[in-house]
C-alpha cells in the first residue's frame, strides 16, 4: 500500500477540514477521521482554561494527514480515509465505476485497473441532519431497489452523453447484467426511495458508527456547502476581575473544590472552607479571610450546574464589560495578551452618538472546534467531536489589535424610533 502525506494549514483544520469533513487531496477525496483515530499523545496541549469551561485544548498538528495508517510523526498524525468509496475512471473511453477496491490497479490504488488512468471520486453522496454521511447506494439504485444483480461483483460504467451540459441528466449508469440497456439516468437519484432514510453506521470518519438513524437522508454533490458546517466557538482572552480566583479554584484548589461540592449542608461547608483556608493561601489574595470564603461559596454556587459551559450571552457580556472599561482590569493574569487604553471622544463624535473608543493594542481570540453539523445548521444535531476523547478539542489562538467603539444607548434608541416613524409615514 502506498503512503501519502499531505499538509493542511492549521486554520483550515479548524474551519473547513476538521473531523468529519471531506477534503480533496491530490490523488483522492477523503474524510478527516475523528479525534479517537488521531494520535493525541503527540499533540501540543494549550495550558489554559477557557471561560466556557474547556480545560483540554490542543493545537492542531502540522503534519496532519496520512493515508494508509502512518503511525509516527513528530506532531501526531491525522489519518484520512477514502470517501466516497465509489470512484470512476477519468478516461471517457473506459468509464469504469465502482468501489475503489474493486476498480483500482494492483500497482497504484489511485489508478484504474483497466486503463491506468486516474480514478476520480463519485459526484454524489448522502447526508442527514444528524451529521451522518454515506455513499449513495449505487447497487440498489441501478437494480431498482433490490440487490439482485446476476453478477456477484457487478461491473459498472458511468457514461456521459453527447450533449455534455455537465448536468446529471447527461449521465447514464450501466451494469454488465444489462438490466437497463439504455442505461439508468442519474437524474433519477433524487426520486430513488431506498436512498431516502439515512440507515445505520453512516459515520465513516470513525471506526465504528452508531446504530440505525431514521431521519431522511438527502442526496447532495460531494462538494456542496451543506456537507459540513464547523461549529467554532470563539472567545477573547480577557482578564476579568474574577480570573485570579477562578484560576486558583479550578487549578490549584481543585481537589478541595471537588470535596466541597459533595457537602450539601451549607453550614458545615462554610466551616470546612474556613478550616481549609490556611493563612498562606489568604495572603496570596490580599483580602480578608471572610471575603475569600464568600468568593469560594459564590464559585461553588455558580459552577454547580450540570453544564460546564457558560452561556453565550454571559461570555459576550463579560467581554463587553472589559472592552468598554479596560481600567477595571486590575488583576491581569495574562498581561502579554491584553492591553488597551481609553481614547478621548471629542464633542463631534459624541454628538454623532459615539460614547466610548478604546484602542486595543493587544488582544487574543481563541477559537475552539467543538463539532460540526450537516444538511441543516439550524435544525440539525451537532456531532460533538471531543465527547469520546474526554472533552479534548483542537483550538487556535489568533492575535490581533483593533478599536472598540460603543454607542450611546439613549441616542441609539431615539434614532431607532425616528426611523420607525419615517417608515410609518
Ligand atoms: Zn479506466
Ligand atoms: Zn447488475
Ligand atoms: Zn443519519
Amino acid at each position: 500500500m502506498s503512503k501519502k502525506i499531505h499538509s493542511i494549514r492549521k486554520s483550515q483544520l479548524i474551519f473547513n477540514s476538521g473531523p468529519g469533513a471531506i477534503v480533496d487531496l491530490s490523488d483522492f477525496s477523503g474524510i478527516v477521521t475523528g479525534l479517537e483515530c488521531w494520535d493525541l499523545d503527540k499533540v501540543e496541549r494549550m495550558e489554559r482554561r477557557t471561560r466556557r469551561g474547556f480545560t483540554y485544548l490542543f493545537k492542531p498538528p502540522t503534519i496532519r494527514s496520512g493515508y494508509g495508517g502512518i503511525p509516527n510523526y513528530p506532531h501526531g498524525v491525522v489519518p484520512i480515509k477514502r470517501f466516497p468509496t465509489w470512484v470512476q475512471c477519468s478516461n471517457p473511453e473506459c468509464n469504469i465505476f465502482g468501489q475503489f477496491w474493486h476498480v483500482k490497479s494492483q500497482r497504484n490504488e489511485f489508478k484504474c485497473q483497466r486503463c491506468d488512468n486516474k480514478l476520480v471520486p463519485a459526484r454524489l453522496i448522502r447526508i442527514c441532519k444528524h451529521g451522518h454521511i454515506s455513499d449513495f447506494p449505487w447497487h440498489q439504485f441501478y437494480h431498482d431497489g433490490g440487490d439482485i444483480c446476476s453478477f456477484v461483483e457487478p461491473k459498472y460504467r458511468l457514461v456521459v452523453s453527447e450533449q455534455q451540459s455537465g448536468s446529471l441528466n447527461d449521465l447514464r449508469l450501466f451494469c454488465e447484467c444489462n438490466r437497463h440497456p439504455e442505461g439508468k439516468n442519474l437524474v433519477e437519484v433524487y426520486s430513488f426511495p431506498a436512498g431516502k432514510v439515512c440507515g445505520r453506521r453512516n459515520q465513516p470518519w470513525i471506526d465504528d458508527g452508531d446504530g440505525p438513524c431514521t431521519v431522511p437522508a438527502i442526496v447532495v454533490l460531494r462538494g456542496a456547502s451543506n456537507v459540513y458546517f464547523p461549529m467554532v466557538l470563539s472567545e477573547l482572552t480577557i482578564p476579568s476581575s474574577e480570573s485570579k480566583y477562578d484560576k486558583f479554584f479550578a487549578q490549584e484548589f481543585s481537589r478541595e473544590i471537588h470535596t466541597l461540592r459533595g457537602l450539601t449542608n451549607l453550614k458545615i461547608r462554610h466551616e470546612v472552607i474556613h478550616d481549609l483556608l490556611k493563612p498562606e493561601i489568604v495572603t496570596q489574595f490580599g483580602i480578608e479571610k471572610e471575603q475569600l470564603v464568600l468568593k469560594i461559596e459564590e464559585y461553588l454556587n455558580d459552577d454547580s450546574g450540570s453544564s460546564i459551559f457558560k452561556d453565550e450571552e454571559s461570555i459576550r457580556r463579560e467581554e463587553f464589560d472589559v472592552l468598554s472599561n479596560p481600567t477595571i482590569v486590575t488583576e491581569d493574569i495574562v498581561p502579554k495578551l491584553f492591553s488597551a487604553n481609553v481614547v478621548e471622544v471629542d464633542s463631534i463624535l459624541q454628538r454623532a452618538g459615539i460614547d466610548k473608543i478604546v484602542a486595543i493594542s493587544r488582544l487574543q481570540e481563541i477559537r475552539v472546534l467543538r463539532g460540526f453539523l450537516r444538511a441543516d445548521p439550524k435544525d440539525g444535531k451537532m456531532v460533538d467531536i471531543g465527547e469520546s476523547v474526554g472533552g479534548r478539542y483542537p483550538a487556535v489562538e489568533v492575535n490581533g489589535e483593533g478599536l472598540f467603539i460603543s454607542f450611546n444607548e439613549s441616542q441609539l434608541n431615539k434614532w431607532e424610533k425616528k426611523t420607525e416613524c419615517h417608515r410609518e409615514m
